[in-house]
């Protein structure tokens, strides 16, 4: 499930890691959203296979600089881990699903 708090202080504790990543062991920075990947999983049916099928999802649009897409997730830098601070991640099939009813105007994330 999607939790603000745990994501937050996921992103904290990974900070001077992803720092690190960038300067000599900028490989290292593919196994970072692995781990964020499982521990996380999509925020609606826990899903965390595959990581080509994980999306972040923006909770609020107007924070949103630019999309996050998985591959950006595997080259981590520190403008990246900002971005998604800002999101949940979700499966394509649940974000797809999302997205679909915030155009019915049945579901937004605040209701749940
Ligand atoms: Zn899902
Ligand atoms: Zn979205």
């Amino acid at each position: 499930m999607y939790n603000k708090e745990y994501n937050t202080k996921w992103v904290e504790a990974n900070r001077e890691k992803v720092k690190g990543y960038q300067r000599k062991y900028r490989k290292k920075a593919f196994c970072w959203f692995d781990d964020f990947k499982f521990s996380m999983g999509c925020s609606i049916c826990g899903y965390s296979k595959c990581g080509a099928c994980l999306d972040f999802h923006h909770v609020n649009p107007e924070d949103k600089l630019f999309r996050v897409t998985a591959k950006m997730a595997y080259y981590m830098t520190p403008r990246t881990l900002e971005e998604i601070q800002k999101c949940m991640l979700l499966c394509k099939n649940c974000h797809y699903e999302l997205h679909y009813k915030e155009r019915q105007g049945d579901v937004t994330w605040e209701e749940q």
